[in-house]
């Protein structure tokens, strides 16, 4: 048979039976275990070759195009052309020439090797996340459903697709219900296409019009098919063009934007102030001091620029992607990082979100009567018991057998269901989706097993489950031979039963929907007329169930003439046989009421969407605190009469949504972003994609999400918990706290270095420039930066979630920032000044005129100052002593390194000499010491001062 390799078959141009020869598969069991070892060792995994993000030398380059270093590049060379000039003229003995330049040159390089490192390692850790979302698919192995990572493909795998799954490889198509698959991955055309499993299509057909295959990266907008994997890996057709794919969202955060912005507005007033302090210098002095000026200019325009600034800013995202993923929320596009801070609503699905998405059915509704039913989870071990008031004996289980009704209800729900009940290590668990479990589950308790049932009347067509419709609907095929024989099929009553017809249809769905469309029901063995009355009945039924919570579906049946795809959905779910209600109990997360409370206390409003009646909803959402007695609740209907307007100014009270359909979802949250509200939006549906993208944050299920809503969203939640959501907002707040607490440090302390600077020439009378660009380097990159880093981890302040959420749009320098930045750097500086009058003129009178050591002393306290800044800008409204040290021990370390670090600079000589500094004695040190300690006084003073003028703690 292996005439033909299996790589160079055309599998378009082959029918199915073949291909399945080819491959040694089988239809019904799959592959055994020992083929799929062979094959995997043959083919390895089923995966694209990393090809993923920026090249690293794409990473290493962008390093240098950062307009800092492009300054500090130009600062080196004018340097050397003044050391240049001062080595013609004389030669110092033991200076090293060029030291400047060199330096700085290299400081540049490790910058842009420190940021090269930064960078990748936060470009890694983005490309983890996204294999922690790596695609999981059903397939068929050795007889048995279950799911496996799409790595583990291999071909001959019988892969089984389903609405909103991404195909995890190409394959041939055995069969198809209604399947419709998106292909713009590749081919770029956005319109789905329909598969045909049975035709064979010749050679030379284009590879958009192969619909009898499959191909991996696409998507499956609606349907179900079972798929014989072709070819995985860089087999596949994505493989062929797979360079263009796997990129890394790493486009920048609105707040990088800004330090963009910032750092250029920096370098831009760092020129202007050199030019405006050379051309001053000039014009008041003339010539002669060109050079002096010129090393003043160069000092303060390295000043003033925070060369740390940005790799802290990166550092600080990345660790905070790494916390919110500890904590299962999975960024998938940095920016969501900052946004989560300034979240103003979360808008979240009810099943699975708030609920724990574990339904259990608790009774069924046939029209003669309701039963209880026993047993816990997604175990099919129970009993029935009746709970009509007239009988006496409810506690004595009844014989399911005995109420043909409750019988055939019980086999709709085995029928007319995608899921599949497994027993894994002595637990019961549901493939697909719960409610359909729970119905799976009670009919198990039945004795009705999916696969007996199946077996007995195979499914021949079914119209699918969709948000919009909210039913779903399966066409099976009554075996002539079989129905003659005892089964476990109930003799089946159907009216015409003298027409050849052995289709039944069963559909469930939304209780009053299916009603709508019923024109009988089922009582006992025979099929009655449904009344108006009876209608009514139903329906008042209906809602009081769902008034305590619980999720109702209705069930209905009819015998068919003809396939639904030949006379068209709507007219096959007409006229029905109503069968009954199931209803069934999914019992809120109990961590849930929590966060909603936490939500009140942080300014953000939780809103509930649900598809789920209204009652239903609203008996949770009073439950979780979502909602309260008597509050508005808007349905799908509503929505679709309001226009964009009236929907606006109900959007702001409406806490509930119900009965909403995946396109309500988008009106809902551009209703809220025109009243200028930063929304979060849970979806996991295929139809929720355009919601999410929409959403300031969307929001994707990590276990019941479609890879489409994965794709769309800006976040995953790996445990599809409403807590999450809270918890990543959280993190969001003080990832933003921090990169302020930061920024404030570094750019109070840069502004404190050029005043300092600037007024050096007007008060120590020919002294030179207290501090050279080196030194200055020094201090921005080593003595901020280390610390900076450190607060970059600085744990969350109590009231992080006790306060409203900022506006997102508010400059960098909102609230305080920027006065605060320019307040501390005047402080800073007059400490600074004040040191350096009092020791410039004690170094005169002690030890005259060339020796330089006021200079190290300035440089010495301004790191020092720095020091005590770091330390008590932990928190803005709580002194140090009132703060754990312990809590971010790398503070401490960073803080003891940095001192350690410039004692090195002033105590070991070769360090001395090549940074230019000068032995203190212990006297001088404490000095420098003692003027230290002023800014950390200052602002702790401040603190107290604050707490005593607004007798309220100073927001952060
Ligand atoms: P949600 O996920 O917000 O609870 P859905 O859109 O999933 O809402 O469901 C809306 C309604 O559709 C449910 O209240 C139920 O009546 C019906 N429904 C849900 N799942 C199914 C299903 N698998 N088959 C038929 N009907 C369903
Ligand atoms: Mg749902």
């Amino acid at each position: 048979m292996n005439d033909v390799p299996p790589e160079q078959i055309l599998w378009y141009t082959v029918d199915t039976d073949r291909a399945v020869e080819v491959l040694k598969s089988d239809r019904q069991t799959g592959l055994m275990p020992e083929q799929i070892a062979r094959r995997q060792a043959q083919y390895g995994p089923n995966e694209l070759q990393d090809m993923g993000g920026r090249s690293s030398w794409a990473i290493l380059i962008d390093q240098f195009k950062n307009i800092m270093l492009i300054m500090l590049i130009a600062v080196a060379i004018i340097s050397g052309v003044l050391d240049l000039l001062d080595f013609r003229a004389k030669t110092i003995p033991g200076d090293i020439p060029f030291k400047d330049t060199v330096a700085i040159l290299a400081i540049v390089i490790l910058n842009g090797i420190l940021g090269y490192v930064q960078e990748s390692r936060a470009e890694k850790a983005l490309a983890a996340l996204k294999s922690l979302s790596s695609p999981r698919v059903r397939v068929i192995r050795d007889g048995k459903t279950s799911e496996i990572a799409a790595e583990a493909l291999v071909p001959g795998d019988l892969m089984l697709l389903e609405t909103g799954g991404q195909v995890a490889a190409d394959g041939r198509l055995l069969e198809a219900f209604n399947l419709q698959v998106r292909e713009a991955a590749l081919t770029g055309e956005s319109q789905a296409v329909t598969k045909q499993p049975q035709i064979c299509l010749p050679e030379d057909t284009a590879i958009g019009d192969r619909v009898n295959l499959v191909f991996q990266g696409t998507e499956v907008v609606q349907g179900r098919g079972t798929v014989l994997v072709t070819n995985t890996g860089m087999q596949t057709e994505l493989g062929k063009i797979a360079t263009m794919l796997q990129t890394v969202e790493t486009e920048p955060t609105p707040l990088q934007q800004r330090m963009d912005q910032l750092s250029q507005a920096l370098v831009t007033g760092s020129l202007i102030l050199v030019a405006i302090v050379v051309a001053g210098g000039l014009i008041l002095s003339g010539w002669q001091n060109f050079r002096d000026l010129l090393e003043v200019s160069l000092s303060m325009a390295v000043a003033v620029v925070p060369e740390g600034l940005p790799a802290v800013i990166t550092v600080t995202l990345a660790l905070g992607t790494q916390r919110m993923v500890r904590r299962h929320a999975l960024i998938r596009k940095l920016p969501a990082v900052e946004t989560l801070g300034s979240v103003t609503h979360i808008c979240s699905d009810k099943t699975g979100t708030l609920t724990q998405n574990k339904m259990v059915v608790q009774a069924v509704h046939p029209i003669t009567g309701s039963f209880r039913v026993s047993g816990d989870g997604y175990a099919p071990e129970g009993e029935f018991y009746s709970v009509e008031t007239s009988s006496k004996s409810t506690d004595r289980p009844i014989t399911v057998q005995d109420h043909p009704d409750l019988h055939l209800l019980l086999l709709a729900c085995a029928l007319c269901n995608d899921a599949a009940l497994q027993k894994e290590k002595g637990d019961w668990m549901i493939l697909g989706d719960p409610t359909e479990g729970a119905l799976l589950t009670v009919a198990g308790k039945a004795g009705l097993q999916r696969d007996q049932c199946a077996f007995q009347l195979p499914r021949v067509a079914e119209i699918p489950f969709t948000s919009e419709r909210k039913r779903m609907s399966v066409v099976v095929e009554r075996m002539k031979a079989e129905s003659s024989r005892t089964t476990i099929i109930p003799q089946l009553i159907i009216p015409h039963s003298s027409s050849p017809s052995s289709l039944i249809l069963f559909c469930k769905g939304s209780p009053e929907l299916i009603l709508e469309h019923c024109q009988y029901m089922q009582r006992g063995d025979r099929i009655e007329p449904l009344q108006s009355a009876q209608r009514d009945r139903i329906l008042s039924h209906n809602n009081q169930l769902a008034s305590c919570g619980l999720r109702v579906l209705g069930m209905a049946y009819k015998p068919l003439e003809t396939l639904p795809s030949e006379m068209g959905e709507d007219e096959a779910e007409q006229d029905l046989v109503w069968l009954g209600l199931v209803d069934m109990l999914d019992a809120p997360r109990s961590e849930v009421q929590e966060a909603v409370a936490r939500c009140r206390t942080a300014g953000i409003h939780p809103i509930m969407i649900t598809g789920d009646h209204q009652l239903t909803a609203c008996a949770i959402a009073e439950a979780l605190g979502i909602a309260k007695t008597g509050d508005e609740i808007l349905t799908g209907r509503d929505l679709e009469k309001a226009s964009p307007t009236e929907l606006e100014a109900h959007v702001d009270r409406v806490c509930v949504y119900a009965r909403v359909a995946p396109e309500h979802k988008l009106r809902i949250v551009q209703a809220l972003q025109r009243r200028r509200n930063i929304v979060a939006m849970t979806g996991d549906g295929v139809n929720d994609a355009p919601a999410l993208k929409q959403a300031d944050i969307g929001i994707a299920m990590g276990i019941t999400g479609t890879d489409v809503s994965k794709e769309a969203s800006d976040m995953v939640l790996l445990d599809d918990n409403f807590a999450t959501i809270v918890a990543a907002v959280e993190e969001g707040r003080v990832v933003y706290t921090n990169i302020r607490r930061f920024i404030k440090y570094i750019l109070g302390s840069n502004i404190g270095e050029v005043l300092t600077i600037a007024a050096s020439p007007l008060l120590v009378a020919s002294g030179g420039v207290p501090l050279t660009p080196l030194q200055i380097l020094w201090m921005n990159l080593v003595t901020d930066g280390l610390p900076a880093l450190a607060l970059a981890v600085e744990p969350a302040e109590p009231n992080v979630m006790k306060r409203p959420p900022h506006d997102p749009s508010e400059s960098i320098f909102a609230r305080g920032l920027g006065a605060y930045i320019l307040r501390i750097g005047v402080v800073l500086s007059i400490i600074t000044i004040a040191l350096m009058v009092w020791g410039y003129n004690y170094t005169l009178t002690t030890y005259g005129v060339e020796d330089q050591r006021w200079k190290t002393m300035v440089f010495t306290t301004l790191c020092l100052s720095q020091m005590g800044h770091a330390m008590a800008i932990r928190s803005n409204s709580r002194m140090t002593i009132e703060l754990n040290p312990l809590s971010n021990p790398f503070l401490l370390v960073a803080v003891g390194l940095t001192t350690m670090l410039q004692l090195l600079l002033v105590y070991v000589e070769p360090l001395r000499n090549f940074f230019g500094t000068h032995y203190l004695t212990p006297m001088e040190l404490a000095v420098c010491l003692g003027f230290s300690v002023l800014l950390f006084t200052w602002i702790e003073l401040e603190k107290l001062v604050m707490r005593f003028l607004f007798k309220r703690k100073i927001e952060d």
